[in-house]
């Protein structure tokens, strides 16, 4: 059976001499690890529709229990991220991400179009890396069903307060009041939360995509941001991202 999908390439590996296999993301069939035959020849007439983040068609065909790819033809490739470690180490992550959370089988759109998106502005230069790490992060966990609670207070329902916190672990707010009271009786893992940021984490879970990219925030609140959504992630996501280090380590002053 002939099977016809766009996909983005989110991750891919050598095998044998002239082979690879690549995995995609696709909106009707989740993450397809495929075969490519002779993708290291070189000028294969399917490289640039195969390599890393390219989004293209691919028609493929499966024998046994594995895909093999008949032909793809290449719709947009991300040339900036090449040109940029940083952008490129930031892109690996989302694509860690997506790889150790999406299964083969379910469908994607959502979060092909999340990562679509981000990748466009990343490419482009149209937001900072800081901004659209912390965008796709926590978008991904709402997308995925993680959606952390932040109506207000857990205790009071209060929309805003004077102190609010967030409680990592436990994917909802606490006001000063109540924090103060509830740390009697247990340890919770919380940062403290500014409204700016708040909203802002609002905003990134419950917009439309299409408006998702359309905040600003200072400086000091996108640090605040970027603590907070790195954190979640890593709280709620029982990995261990390698890339996530390493573009840590480009982030470094040298
Ligand atoms: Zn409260």
């Amino acid at each position: 059976m002939l099977i016809t999908a766009m996909g983005v390439v989110i991750s891919e590996r050598n095998y044998g001499e002239n082979d690879k296999f690549i995995d995609i993301l696709t909106a009707e069939y989740g993450i397809v690890e495929i075969c490519v035959k002779g993708a290291r020849k070189i000028h294969g007439k399917s490289n640039s529709a195969t390599q890393l983040f390219a989004y293209s068609k691919f028609c493929f065909n499966s024998r046994g229990d594995r895909y093999y790819l008949n032909s793809s033809e290449v719709s947009r490739v991300f040339y900036g991220l090449r040109m940029d470690i940083k952008k490129l180490a930031l892109a690996e992550y989302f694509a860690e991400i997506i790889g150790h959370c999406t299964t083969t089988g379910q469908t994607a759109k959502d979060i092909m179009r999340l990562f679509l998106n981000t990748l466009h502005f990343l490419s482009e230069d149209l937001r900072s890396c800081e901004f659209l790490k912390s965008v796709f992060e926590l978008r991904f966990m709402s997308e995925i069903g993680l959606l952390p609670q932040l109506i207000g207070c857990r205790e009071c329902y209060k929309y805003q307060a004077e102190e609010m916190y967030f409680l990592v672990d436990r994917a909802c707010l606490l006001c000063g009041e109540h924090l103060a009271f509830k740390e009697l009786e247990e340890n919770y893992y919380h940062i403290r939360i500014t409204n700016s940021v708040l909203e802002a984490m609002r905003f990134i879970c419950l917009s439309e995509q299409e408006r998702l990219f359309n905040f600003r925030l200072g400086d000091k609140s996108m640090e605040l941001l970027n603590e907070i959504t790195e954190k979640y992630v890593l709280a709620r996501i029982d990995a261990n991202f390698k890339s996530l280090d390493f573009y840590k380590k480009v982030c470094e002053p040298f």
